[in-house]
């Protein structure tokens, strides 16, 4: 029997046993809360292939980022490489180049929400196929682009309920402040190198930022009287985060300045920012962005587009709603449940039923011959409020005999006005409560 990769996990239907992630239904909800939010905040949806051109994403993520150096999934074909997109930021500027949408006028407001791939090591909240959704403002330079960033991401989150997040806030500055940056953090760390764990040791020669981000204890400490980066920002990028520090504190956003803060990929400038959640242990990111004003440039574009944006992981959107207890909205149920007697009854329910359907009610019937009794306990399992029965009587008669299952009660309605009944039923009946609760 084949399994799944590690890394990678089915989303199944609502109720299955041992299910290691939530069901379909779940990430339904979630997307639909996602796409609701974006669309507030004017977003419009844009789909990327999985697939993209390997030298996309090491141009654009950068050749010294671990993703590049080791997450990416890569295969060649003929001449061409290909790439499983780790993320979908350059993708997005690729679209956004390739078909000239700053064309459409003003400031392009995106979404995404999709699946991504990184040849990391599987553990909890951590997979080799994950999803995010994520947002990028692409043509605006000002402050108030970061902020409106920001606040559309953490409106997301207030949107499940999730207020025990921490949101920290970075200036990256540009790349020659990164590079003198880099040059001191270099000259700080070389009388301790040999203090310096393996991969610290080549992080300090490939990608000191990266040094930034140690987990060992005694490297944090070293940290502590290292060099800073925001002293080696330029005055424009200094003037530009106090813009969107002042923009943020205008909303009420609280943050947290960190100046250790400095992401793992390389097209960030100035405006860098996280979300955690002090629930999810070792993968506590449940997100994060920042300003990419060098992005376009790097994909082939002749002059610089400035751009911010923010990717989310679902899984950990999943682990965090689960520490919080978060009530799922209930699953959808089918409205009714045709249960036939006899072949004649079975031919006309197999028709009714799909009449049933193109009028918009959800109906399920039997589609192995089962006994009547069979049939109500399938009736009783697929959560329909009502069950229609119909035998050589009821067929004879033109009417069909509803149960209401919760009461038990029956009710003879005529066959041609089983549709409008079932309809009326639904909009008086619960569901349509459920529904609109959930919407305030
Ligand atoms: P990044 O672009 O690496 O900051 O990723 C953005 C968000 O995606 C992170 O904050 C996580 O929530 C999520 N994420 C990144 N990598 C993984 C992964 N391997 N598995 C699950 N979620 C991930």
């Amino acid at each position: 029997m084949f399994q799944n990769i590690p890394g990678t996990f089915d989303v199944l239907p609502a109720g299955t046993e041992g299910a290691s992630m939530p069901a379909s239904p779940a990430w339904q909800h979630i997307e639909d809360v996602v796409r609701k939010v974006m669309r507030r905040y004017g977003f419009e949806e844009i789909r990327t292939p999985a697939l993209e051109p390997t030298a996309l994403v090491a141009r654009g993520i950068g050749q010294a980022t671990d993703i590049v150096q080791k997450e990416m999934f890569t295969f060649e074909q003929g001449d061409a490489g290909y790439v499983l997109r780790p993320e979908v930021t350059a993708p997005v500027m690729r679209a956004y180049l390739q078909h000239h949408l700053g064309q459409r006028g003003g400031v392009q407001k995106l979404f995404y929400v999709g699946p991504c791939f990184r040849a990391e090591k599987p553990q909890k909240g951590r997979f080799r196929q994950f999803h995010q959704f994520g947002s990028e403002t692409i043509g605006a330079a000002d402050a108030r682009a970061d902020a409106e960033t920001v606040a559309l991401m953490a409106d997301v989150y207030r949107e499940f309920g999730l207020r025990q997040t921490r949101l920290r806030l970075n200036s990256l500055g540009s790349p020659p402040d990164r590079k003198r940056y880099r040059q001191a953090l270099t000259d700080y760390f070389a009388p301790y190198e040999n203090e310096l764990s393996e991969t610290s040791r080549r992080r300090l020669r490939q990608n000191p930022l990266r040094l930034l981000d140690t987990k060992i204890e005694h490297e944090q400490r070293l940290l502590e009287d290292a060099p800073r980066l925001l002293d080696f920002v330029d005055d424009g990028s200094r003037a530009h985060y106090d813009e969107v520090k002042g923009w943020l504190d205008h909303l009420e956003i609280p943050f947290e300045e960190d100046p250790l803060l400095v992401r793992g990929l390389d097209y960030y400038t100035r405006t860098a920012f996280e979300l955690e959640s002090g629930a999810l242990g070792a993968q506590s990111a449940l997100a994060g962005g920042g300003r990419y004003d060098l992005l376009a440039e790097a994909l082939g574009a002749d002059e610089p587009v400035p751009a911010v944006g923010f990717a989310a992981g679902i899984e950990r959107l999943f682990l965090a709603l689960e520490a919080a207890g978060y009530d799922f909205p209930p699953d959808p149920a089918a409205d009714v449940f045709l249960a036939a007697i006899g072949e004649e009854a079975e031919r006309f329910v197999f028709e009714k039923a799909r009449a049933l359907r193109r009028a918009g009610l959800s109906a399920e019937t039997d589609l192995m011959g089962r006994s009547l009794k069979a049939q109500m306990r399938e009736a009783n399992r697929s959560g329909a409020p009502h069950a229609v029965i119909i035998g050589g009587n009821e067929l004879e008669a033109g009417r069909a005999s509803v149960k209401h299952m919760a009461t038990g009660e029956q009710t003879e309605v005529a066959f041609d006005g089983l549709t409008a009944f079932l309809l009326e039923q639904r909009a008086g009946g619960q569901p349509a409560e459920a529904e609109a609760a959930q919407d305030t």
